[in-house]
């Protein structure tokens, strides 16, 4: 992409209203513009990374076995009733009236739904294991709506659903989303611990918030830094086996929300050196709720002996629109954002010192086409705006590679290479440089 012809509205100014780093880069480099209270536009380069974000998630659920679909943003009242959350669900829930006064809502969440159509189509033990999930838009009426992104009022959720004969079948369903959430935000940059959580009615261990530790998150958290430096479970992983081993490992360490902590456990199981108190901020939360929808909706199964039961269900939701935010608070300096490779907008920018020069002109023109033939996704930096602004642009937008170009290095017969994250930049020719980034 040439930048003269792009669409990357960068502000000079840092902007007065955001209070936390994220959202003042996120505004600064226009990703994104709110449009009301909570409500923002995703604009093109924001965009770009937000769908990097969620080819992620997207590969490390269909990795885990999880099958996508696309269920509507409008959902009918009457589907809640069923399950008695119409009434209980309170302000955060946006309810429409259509034009023939039918009531309808804006979802929050997609159990209910999820639930109707499961009860449609599946009546046997045989169907099952079975994991649904889609990355669809949601709206909650969010008292505060703040901190752009991280917390807004119009939201992208990956919300995948399992269905299963009974809670052994749900533990292993359970596990694979767990093992899925550790590879997705690993893949996305990011230590994100896995913390016991408010389970509610149906009790039990099988509750986790997936959180990354930031100073500006808004829970409190308590956890063993021993959980920082813990494998990845590889990408070769086999969803098929037995996955309580990779599980138990995790949570065999103390890692808890404020609202789960239990002070004397946490000072008698970590040793001083190595207790976290902190702030983090919830990317993901896993959820085994057994039959709360199931049993008054009517999905049930027959079993191998025959007999029909409520079948057994859990949840798992990411904010992918949120994981934006986070990234981005997990990792800059002051200059900008330093994006992961696995989500920056572009691979590479191409910095043209010199616009209008020829020999310059036809140097970038020649290292843009070469690069992108290999596949590589160039912004191109054909403005003929000063250097140090172009620098300043480049920096602050974070992409993981800057390749420079000016008429005194080709003189000599060189380019320069700047790696975004260390700032390390190499003098090498042309030809090394493509070597080195296509
Ligand atoms: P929070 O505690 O931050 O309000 P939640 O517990 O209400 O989140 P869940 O119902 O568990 O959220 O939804 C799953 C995921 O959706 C969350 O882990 C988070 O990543 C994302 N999410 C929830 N609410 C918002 C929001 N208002 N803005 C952006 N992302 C959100
Ligand atoms: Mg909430
Ligand atoms: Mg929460
Ligand atoms: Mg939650």
């Amino acid at each position: 992409m040439r930048l003269s012809r792009y669409f990357l509205p960068i502000l000079k100014e840092t902007p007065k209203e955001a209070e936390i780093v994220s959202h003042r880069l996120m505004l600064r480099t226009g990703m994104i513009r709110q449009e009301a209270a909570g409500i923002y536009a995703w604009l093109p380069i924001g965009l770009k990374v937000l769908r990097k974000v969620e080819q992620v998630v997207r590969e490390e659920q269909n990795r885990a076995g999880a099958i996508e679909l696309l269920m509507p943003t409008i959902q009918s009242a009457d589907l809640w009733r069923e399950s008695g959350r119409y009434d209980d669900y309170g302000k955060e829930m946006l309810r429409i009236q259509d034009r023939h006064e039918r009531e309808m809502l804006f979802g929050p969440t997609n159990e209910e739904m999820i639930t109707e159509i499961f009860r449609a189509y599946v009546r046997s033990y045989r169907d099952l294991p079975l994991n649904l999930y889609h990355i669809q838009w949601k709206f909650r009426d969010e008292v505060r709506p703040r901190f752009g992104v991280m917390r807004s009022r119009e939201f992208l959720m990956k919300d995948a659903y399992s269905f299963d004969l009974d809670q052994e079948g749900a533990r292993a369903s359970y596990n694979r989303m767990f093992v899925a959430y550790l590879r997705t935000f690993a893949r996305l940059g990011l230590k994100a611990i896995p913390m016991v959580a408010e389970s509610g009615p149906i009790g039990g261990d099988m509750s986790h918030e997936f959180i990354i530790l930031a100073r500006t998150g808004e829970s409190e958290v308590f956890c063993d830094k021993a959980l920082l430096d813990l494998p990845i479970p590889a990408e070769d992983t086999d969803f098929d086996s037995d996955l309580s081993p990779i599980v138990s490992e995790w949570l065999s360490f103390y890692a808890a929300t404020d609202e789960k902590h239990e002070p004397t456990r946490f000072e008698a199981e970590v040793p001083a050196e190595r207790r976290i108190s902190a702030r983090g901020i919830e990317v993901g939360h896993i959820f085994y709720f057994g039959t709360k929808y199931s049993e008054p909706m009517k999905a049930v199964i027959a079993g191998p002996d025959g007999v029909e039961r409520p079948v057994h269900m859990g949840s798992y939701g990411i904010g992918p629109t949120r994981l934006v935010a986070a990234i981005i608070e997990a990792s800059h300096d002051e200059a900008g954002i330093v994006w992961p490779d696995s989500v920056a907008p572009f691979d590479v920018g191409l910095i043209n010192l010199k616009a209008g020069d020829p020999m310059t002109d036809t140097a970038c023109g020649d290292l843009y086409d070469k690069l992108r033939a290999a596949g590589r996704d160039v912004l191109y930096d054909d403005t003929d705006e000063r250097a140090g602004a172009k620098f300043a642009t480049m920096d602050v937008i974070g992409l993981p590679w800057q390749l420079i170009v000016g008429p005194k290095g080709l003189a000599e017969g060189t380019v320069e290479i700047k790696r975004r994250a260390t700032g390390e930049r190499h003098a090498l020719s042309a030809e090394s440089a493509l070597a080195r980034l296509a």
